[in-house]
């Protein structure tokens, strides 16, 4: 049993759809304080379109979200300032400094004074970017701009951060620094992480808690060890690839045999 005042993400019973097409459809599940949640699934799952509905962007048709025990819908300001967020595409500004860059983000969330000096500079130290301050955004790598990324998204100290594909794009090296990043945050700061990514192996390795959707239906969600024993897999990618296959129609599975058998007839694999 999971205690109420543990659950930072409510989501019940939530659909979406876009004039005829069901994008998510009737989704329930909970994310507890501290959790790394990754919430898997393939290109048009209804991922992205889950994330807007959490972070305020667009509202459900149907059943609710509550972010922080705050309703997406009735309570929209409170909601945002509960969360951090880091979206797929780049939001920095590459013509100012690291500093400006989060100065401007600080003056965004309302947060003056003198601590915001010191605020600036914990949290570069954090991301270990401190002796880059004075950089402007346009010299760094796509590892050292994520890592910006997630300093300003905790600008304003939330109890959530939401990453949407993080390492999208970023070498083998620079992933598991980003991920060790999010891992230390995630422990020392105690901010609860929900993040969608495509790199099974790494969701495994850093999840405490897993969801998968598929065409708009959550449909597996637990432990990667519970989600690889109830589906007999080896690994996390064994246990995804199974629950998609049992997911597909009869359509696409014969048009899934069909292009095995092109394939196989033009000699391709
Ligand atoms: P994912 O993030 O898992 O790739 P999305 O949530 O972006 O999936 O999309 C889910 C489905 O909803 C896709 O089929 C997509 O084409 C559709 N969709 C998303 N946004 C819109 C929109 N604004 N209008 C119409 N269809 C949309």
């Amino acid at each position: 049993m999971v205690k109420n005042d543990n659950i930072v993400i409510d989501v019940s019973g939530v659909t979406k759809t876009y004039k005829k097409f069901t994008a998510v459809d009737d989704i329930s599940f909970k994310v507890c304080k501290g959790d790394i949640f990754a919430f898997l699934g393939p290109n048009g799952a209804g991922k992205s379109t889950t994330v807007k509905m959490l972070t305020t962007l667009t509202r459900p048709d149907l059943g609710y979200i509550r972010v922080n025990g705050h309703d997406t819908q009735k309570h929209k300001d409170k909601v945002r300032k509960s969360f951090g967020i880091v979206f797929q595409d780049q939001t920095l500004d590459t013509e100012l400094t690291v500093y400006e860059n989060m100065q401007f983000h600080a003056a965004l969330y309302n947060i003056k004074g003198k601590k915001v000096h010191k605020s600036i500079l914990n949290l570069l130290e954090y991301v270990d970017l401190a002796d880059r301050k004075d950089s402007y955004v346009k010299t760094l790598s796509g590892g050292m701009k994520r890592r910006l990324e997630i300093a300003r998204s905790m600008m304003h100290r939330p109890g959530i951060l939401f990453l949407d594909e993080p390492t999208l794009g970023l070498d083998t090296q620079t992933r598991h620094f980003l991920w060790e990043y999010l891992k230390d945050i995630n422990m020392k700061e105690k901010i609860t992480i929900f993040l969608t990514t495509h790199y099974l192996d790494e969701a495994e390795e850093i999840a405490n808690k897993i969801a998968i959707i598929d065409k708009g239906r959550i449909i597996a969600f637990g432990t990667s060890t519970q989600i690889k024993k109830k589906t007999k897999s080896k690994t996390l990618e064994e246990a995804y690839l199974k629950l998609l296959g049992k997911n597909m129609s009869k359509n696409e599975k014969s048009g899934k045999d069909m292009m095995r058998s092109v394939n196989r007839n033009v000699g391709g694999g």
